[in-house]
């Protein structure tokens, strides 16, 4: 089997920013920007066996022992939960601001 190391963008479909997918060696599958992610993987992270494709908004942060912080993804077609792994220069920050003031305010999830 060979692997076939290759630089892929994605434009981000929630928020317009193009995305490296390939960030210090690993895949990634979500817009450091928004967090949203795409329906692509079906069973794991990285099988791409999903012909879903939905958009995926990031619903929640969770704290994992061992992986640290995962973004938990829901699909807007499917409403399949996946957690995945943070990248570095995600904005989870960011992330959680918008969610505390959404809640402070007591809008519904969008
Ligand atoms: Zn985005
Ligand atoms: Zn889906």
């Amino acid at each position: 089997m060979t692997f076939i190391a290759r630089q892929e963008v994605f434009i981000c479909e929630h928020c317009g920013a193009s995305v490296d997918l390939l960030i210090n060696g690993s895949y990634r599958n979500h817009c450091p920007k928004c967090l949203y992610s795409k329906h692509v993987d079906e069973a794991g992270p990285g099988d791409r066996k999903s012909l879903c494709l939905g958009l995926m908004k990031p619903i929640r942060i969770d704290q994992h022992a061992k992986k640290g912080w995962m973004i938990v993804h829901q699909c807007l077609l499917c409403q399949k939960e996946m957690r995945n792994r943070t990248a570095p220069d995600d904005e989870i920050v960011g992330f959680m601001q918008r969610e505390s003031e959404r809640i402070a305010k007591g809008i519904p999830p969008a």
